[in-house]
């Protein structure tokens, strides 16, 4: 597994900023243990985070039920900045970028992950905790250099949180800086999707690797569970390299990904994208419903900016965002029909 490369990051040269440190040592402090301490000290120390976090906690949240699955929306106007953001690269590349350690608000401290990574809570939260999992050097968004590192944090984080990741064009308000984020286990509907929903999941290995795909409204997952982790790796990175092929991508597929630990194995949900927006967002007037869709939202927790968007959602309005947003159908099935083949 990855999640140890020892470069420079320019955390060195900020010590202050480091609250505790986590390097896997067998009896030390846990990893959920020691960002709970953060957000302890984040929710004391730092003014404008309680009063975010505040808002958040007290944020309107509408249930929809379609069939058997749930849709959550919250009304949560704190994301705005992140979910009205412009990501052209002329644009990204002139402002600061606000991952790295130089510009994050004077109050923030972070938990340094293995070296690599710096955990910070987020200053505009959907959940309680929720935390951004910064890498320790400015670089660009991107999974696949990074998934030993994110199903190391899965693993350390434990079967009580969840880690989702966000491609630099599906939901990623940072393209430039490579970021996972974290919340709580459970709070994403989808995760709860595994047991009630449509799936055909079949194993592929002796080593208890298992793949397939999970019907949701709207959208298809790409799915899949293991228990040794090298095992998955290797797995996920031949599974992008094969989406890349059918969908036609010299960069990273559009894509966003859930990882969890569930029953002692990591469970990883992959929503192949083709847009960043659904039309929806570009609509003039009444007709328009401002929602950009990344991992959460796919998982089926819509965040809503604006009060009129957050009441208008309906389970129909959703499968439309979904439809426009998601890879079609009959691309998922070529996908997993190609990586069937070639494990056969
Ligand atoms: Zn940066």
């Amino acid at each position: 597994m990855r999640g140890d490369d020892l470069e420079t990051g320019d955390y060195l040269l900020a010590p202050e900023r480091i609250w505790s440190e986590y390097d896997g040592v067998p009896g030390g402090i846990s990893l959920p243990a020691m960002c709970g301490e953060l957000f302890s000290q984040q929710i004391f120390n730092w003014q404008e985070f309680a009063v975010a976090h505040m808002a958040m906690k007290g944020a309107w949240l509408r249930e929809l039920t379609s069939g058997p699955h749930t849709l959550l929306v919250q009304f949560n106007q704190g994301r705005t900045i992140s979910a009205t953001a412009a990501l052209g690269a002329e644009t990204v590349s002139k402002r600061p970028c606000f991952l790295c350690v130089h510009h994050l608000p004077a109050a923030q401290k972070a938990v340094l992950y293995r070296k690599s990574f710096l955990i910070l809570v987020n200053p505009f939260p959907i959940f309680s905790p929720h935390y951004t999992v910064v890498n320790v050097n400015h670089e660009p968004q991107e999974l696949a250099g990074h998934l030993g590192a994110l199903l190391a944090l899965s693993h350390d984080l434990g079967p009580a949180f969840t880690v989702f990741y966000n491609g630099p064009r599906c939901g990623a308000s940072a393209p430039d800086h490579h970021h996972f984020q974290v919340c709580p286990a459970g709070m994403i509907p989808a995760e709860k999707a595994w047991e009630a929903a449509g799936r055909d999941i079949l194993p592929m290995d002796r080593e208890g690797l298992s793949f397939g795909v999970l019907r949701l409204p709207g959208r298809i997952s790409l799915v899949m569970e293991g228990s040794v982790p090298d095992a998955l790796e290797a797995f996920l990175r031949r599974l992008i390299v094969t989406m890349g092929e059918v969908m036609g991508s010299a960069e990273e597929p559009m894509l966003n990904l859930i990882c969890m630990q569930k029953d002692g194995k990591l469970r990883l949900l992959l929503f192949p994208r083709r847009k960043h927006r659904p039309e929806a967002y570009y609509r003039e007037g009444e007709k328009s419903v401002l929602v950009t869709p990344g991992a959460v939202e796919m998982g089926g927790l819509l965040i809503t900016i604006r009060e009129e968007d957050f009441l208008k959602m309906t389970p129909v309005l959703a499968e439309e965002i979904y439809g426009d947003v998601s890879l079609p159908p009959e691309l998922i099935e070529e996908i997993v029909r190609h990586v069937r083949r070639d494990r056969a």
